[in-house]
């Protein structure tokens, strides 16, 4: 939130008088001896970490209990001046930021309806951000490079159409490394965690159950397999318990590998959980906003890291 972001959100009582007062944005004259000095920049609010689900691409167009929580989502936290969403449905050998300043929509699907294919999610790209991505993730001994040709894929235009529809706030996208432990991408997340306090949403794209060799996708509103549910509480308590260590060994967890046959759709959680984390392992408050099965196999519980 730029500064005149912010007074505009202040005037609309989004922000409190008092945290307005105290981030010098009083609309009150300032006192003669302040008359003069240098205007001080305001800083950005420190950001959440977020995990969405994103399930099905139809989420992009339908509407039920998912999307309808997505669309009111963003009432539970600031406006972030830029997003960086960590998307399952982009992997490369090494981690690679987006640097497009205007990323073209990726329709990463088959066989859906024509609607879907028309879709543009035409959020600006954020170059800077993404080579200060890159940097990050380098300091911190990880390979990482910038994609200048990449767009944003469905995992991360999804949801985001729902969240921000207007398209209006900036996003690069970051991929996964393939063949990496999970711990890799924990470390990916704490090399990140610094760009919460420059207003800058991290957020994760996936599904904590994801195995659609057993979804039965005729039967999209079937009951969970017992398995499943077993591995999202399990999920569910390891995070609440801030065991990281286990989080990141998908492999060992109870019904782990029926959870992810591939895992792709886990690894934003463990980005987003060392984001929360920081440098220094920091346990972070955890909730989750939604919670729920599409369909037998598929978990669509969103994390929300404050
Ligand atoms: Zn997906």
């Amino acid at each position: 939130m730029d500064r005149r972001e912010f007074l505009k959100a202040a005037g609309a009582g989004v922000i409190g008088a008092e945290a307005a007062a105290l981030l010098g944005c009083s609309s009150r004259e300032p006192e003669p001896a302040a008359r003069g000095r240098r205007e001080e920049p305001v800083s950005n609010p420190r950001m959440p970490v977020l995990f969405t689900a994103h399930g099905s691409p139809m989420n992009a167009v339908e509407k039920n209990r998912f999307t309808e929580f997505l669309e009111g989502w963003p009432r539970q936290f600031p406006r972030p001046r830029a997003i960086l969403c960590v998307s399952a449905h982009w992997e490369t050998p090494e981690l690679a930021a987006t640097t497009s300043p205007r990323p073209e929509t990726v329709h990463d699907f088959w066989n859906f309806p024509e609607e879907l294919y028309r879709i543009r999610y035409p959020a600006p790209g954020d170059p800077a951000l993404a080579e200060k991505v890159v940097g990050l993730l380098r300091g911190a001994g990880l390979f990482a490079h910038e994609d200048g040709t990449r767009g944003l894929d469905h995992g991360t235009w999804s949801p985001l159409r729902r969240v921000y529809p207007e398209a209006d706030v900036p996003v690069v996208q970051l991929s996964l490394s393939t063949g990496v432990p999970g711990s890799r991408h924990v470390q990916a997340g704490q090399a990140l965690a610094s760009l919460r306090d420059e207003g800058i949403l991290i957020l994760g794209s996936g599904n904590l159950v994801h195995n659609l060799l057993a979804a039965r996708l005729s039967d999209p509103s079937g009951e969970p397999e017992g398995w499943a549910e077993t591995f999202d509480d399990w999920v569910r308590e390891r995070t609440l318990a801030w065991d990281l260590d286990a989080l990141a060994a998908v492999e060992k967890a109870p019904f782990g590998r029926e959870s992810h046959p591939t895992a792709e759709h886990y690894w934003p959680l463990l980005v987003c959980a060392g984001a929360a984390a920081g440098p220094s392992g920091a346990r972070a408050k955890v909730s989750f906003p939604h919670e729920g099965f599409a369909g037998r196999t598929i978990s669509m519980r969103c994390v929300a890291f404050a």
